[in-house]
């Protein structure tokens, strides 16, 4: 059986259990660098991406995390973990992991639109996604292996590069599985490679 990991030092990581476990995979919670050895992909959760530096920073995570998607494992960041795989951040001057080619901005849709439902078009994956945005970042800028799926408003809110996926919304907080499904197909595909 396919075995995902959700990062659980901050956010909304029971749920993405939930949502991975629907999709016919194994979740489990990753609090020790150790676990990533036991997971073929892993998800970076919601959350706020600075509390969550700092704990991956007091932890000692980021660079066994760094290692992890380099080895070519997949890596899902949704919201802040979309953040943390970012190569630019827009006004700061330093990125988190900086695995994946995108220039993120955050809270990005501004206070009046602090949270909201949207239907997105996700290509190749699903129509009609409803889509839980919480303060919620977008794509600014994509490098140019990223495959852009999903945008609203003309504002990108999910993309993928190879082994990553970065989505701006929360796929975990509606009974909607289809884009969780997706990345366990990813990890399936990986498996099926790397074992190669
Ligand atoms: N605004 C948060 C941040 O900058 C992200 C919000 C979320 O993950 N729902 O990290």
């Amino acid at each position: 059986m396919i075995r995902i990991g959700v990062l659980g030092l901050q956010g909304a990581f029971r749920e993405h259990i939930r949502s991975v476990e629907a999709s016919g995979a194994e979740g489990i919670i990753i609090k020790r660098v150790e676990q990533l050895n036991d997971i073929d992909g892993l998800i970076i959760p919601g959350g706020e991406s600075t509390t969550m530096r700092r704990l991956i920073d007091k932890y000692e995570f980021l660079e066994p995390l760094r290692q992890f998607g380099k080895q070519g494992k997949p890596i899902f960041g949704t919201c802040a973990g979309m953040i943390l795989l970012a190569s630019e951040i827009a006004g700061f001057d330093h990125h988190h992991l900086g695995l994946m080619d995108i220039k993120v901005e955050r809270n990005a849709f501004g206070r009046q639109r602090e949270s909201f439902e949207a239907d997105l078009d996700i290509k190749g994956v699903a129509e009609a996604y409803n889509a839980v945005f919480i303060r919620a970042p977008y794509i600014l800028e994509t490098g140019a292996g990223v495959d852009v799926l999903a945008s609203y408003n003309d504002r990108i809110v999910l993309a993928q590069q190879g082994q990553y996926l970065a989505c701006a919304f929360h796929p975990e907080l509606t009974d909607d599985h289809r884009l969780t499904a997706h990345f366990v197909t990813m990890v399936e595909e990986s498996k099926k490679t790397l074992a190669s």
